[in-house]
């Protein structure tokens, strides 16, 4: 499969101490790559350092092969760069479609009605409260639309900051079979980060795990479905 992101060594300091360091991987086209670890472990930073939204210290970053290391995040955007915050970040106050609309802001209209039409196919949950404010909506259906807006954008690399964060389990689980119809829907690639281990294991292909800043080891996600591998692993790593 050809690769469509490679980090290379990246680290990333907000002050006298990297956060994270010596972080290398790659992800390959229509892939999702998730990054799993406790809290502080670097997982947002990583994620923020790819979108830009963070200076990195040392490494590169290479999307499809071109270096944008140094690219600005409204570049990345264009370039298919998305990213959804922890904490989803909707305007509250604004309806559905509105929040939408600001995800394909630079679009042209029968782009972004198509767009949004994909996007209220595949979270339906939120397609009959297009109207209503988006505070209205449940924490579920809130993620739900901070992910929709990011697919207006049509990204290619979707980079999803703990999508279950404050979530009850039945809605994490909703949330994350939709991930899995979008990955078959619009064939993007995702880099995913998360504290739950058992969610991610079923929408990815690749787990990496983090602590205190660097990569510890990397698994492959389906032979972590298995109850006594997953054990192993958590026990390993976690
Ligand atoms: P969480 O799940 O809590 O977000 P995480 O694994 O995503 O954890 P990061 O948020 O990337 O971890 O944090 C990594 C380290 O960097 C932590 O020690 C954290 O305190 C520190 N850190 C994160 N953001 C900042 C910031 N803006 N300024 C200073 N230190 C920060």
């Amino acid at each position: 499969m050809t690769e469509l992101l490679r980090i290379e060594d990246l680290a990333v300091s907000y002050g006298p101490s990297p956060a994270v360091s010596g972080i290398s991987l790659s992800v390959p086209d229509r892939g999702t790559v998730a990054l799993l670890g406790a809290n502080g472990a670097g997982k947002s930073t990583v994620l923020k350092a790819i979108a830009g939204l963070v200076p990195k210290s040392a490494g590169r970053v290479l999307l499809a092969g071109e270096d944008v290391t140094a690219t600005d995040t409204r570049h990345l955007v264009h370039a298919g760069v998305v990213y959804v915050p922890e904490g989803r970040e909707i305007v509250p106050n604004l309806s559905v479609d509105e929040n939408l609309v600001l995800g394909g802001f630079h679009l042209d209209g029968a782009t972004r009605r198509q767009r949004r039409d994909m996007v209220l196919g595949i979270f339906t949950e939120i397609a009959s409260r297009a109207l209503s404010p988006a505070w209205r909506l449940s924490g579920g259906e809130q993620q739900m639309l901070a992910i929709g807006r990011a697919l207006m954008a049509g990204p290619r690399l979707l980079l999803l900051d703990e999508p279950s964060l404050g979530l009850a389990p039945l809605l994490v689980r909703r949330v994350f079979d939709r991930l899995a119809a979008i990955r078959a829907e619009t064939g993007l690639a995702i880099v995913l980060v998360e504290q739950n281990f058992r969610m991610t294991v079923r929408v990815a292909d690749t787990v990496h795990f983090l602590r205190g800043g660097r990569l510890l080891g990397k698994r492959d996600a389906v032979e972590l479905r298995n109850p006594a591998a997953m054990d192993e692993a958590i026990a390993a790593y976690l």
